[in-house]
């Protein structure tokens, strides 16, 4: 068997993660960065604070995230950066895990990352096998049914058909949410027993014994009739 075809997908981040923790102003819990990082000199020390406006009431919110530091443990660099409200900087405070859990708030990672797949949709009918390598670039984990939803343009009925057929394979649970590289594999319509005598030998019985469950192949493709959808905002 050949199995040489290989493809790569990155999944990018394309949005900051929402900030989750209750509005002092208004009933919502929704923020997002001000765009501004406030800094507090009292002699040497020093505060700092990333700003957030409440999506409900613009209302402005302090997060501290340095507190009564001396001015000498922060690199020049970092002080210069949050002085003049670097949008990286503003960016890597926003995302940080580390300081949403120091001041007991949730990030909302949804809608925040984009599958690169170019994934041309002949690939699925292909009967050699493809290997994907799906590449993380986004610091937030992310569920596995959507992520194959955006990167094959594909219904969720579909996925969970493919994957339930064996045509896509996966180290992972569909429901499971993925936050590193991982491989997975796509195989043709008629590929299907071979994915099942391979289920067989790994699952320790002899390969001459590989047993084929008909039932389990499903109607030829060309009797499938559902249009694919390839719209999913993500
Ligand atoms: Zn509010």
């Amino acid at each position: 068997m050949n199995t040489d075809r290989k493809a790569r997908w990155a999944v990018r981040q394309s949005a900051l993660p929402t900030v989750v923790r209750p509005c002092p102003d208004c009933s919502g819990t929704r923020h997002r960065p001000s765009g501004k990082i406030r800094v507090n000199a009292n002699g040497k020390l020093l505060d700092v604070w990333l700003l957030l406006s409440c999506a409900g009431c613009d209302r402005t919110s302090k997060v501290p995230v340095h507190e009564r530091v001396h001015v000498s443990t922060l690199e020049p660099a970092r002080r210069e950066a949050y002085e003049n409200n670097d949008p990286s900087v503003v960016w890597e405070l926003t995302m940080s895990a580390a300081l949403a859990a120091k001041n007991g708030y949730r990030l909302d990672w949804t809608g925040t990352w984009a599958v690169e797949s170019r994934m041309p949709l002949y690939a699925l009918d292909d009967p050699t096998p493809l290997t994907v390598l799906v590449g993380f670039e986004v610091p937030a984990p992310v569920r596995v049914e959507r992520l194959l939803m955006l990167g094959l343009g594909l219904s969720r009925t579909e996925v969970r058909r493919m994957v339930g057929d064996g045509r896509i394979r996966l180290p992972l649970a569909l429901d499971a949410k993925a936050h590193r590289d991982f491989e997975l594999t796509l195989h043709g319509p008629g590929s299907v027993d071979a994915v099942n005598a391979e289920r067989s030998k790994r699952a320790g019985e002899r390969p001459g014994a590989a047993h084929v469950d008909l039932s389990r192949i499903g109607p030829p493709a060309t009797s499938r009739q559902e249009p694919r959808s390839v719209s999913a905002g993500a």
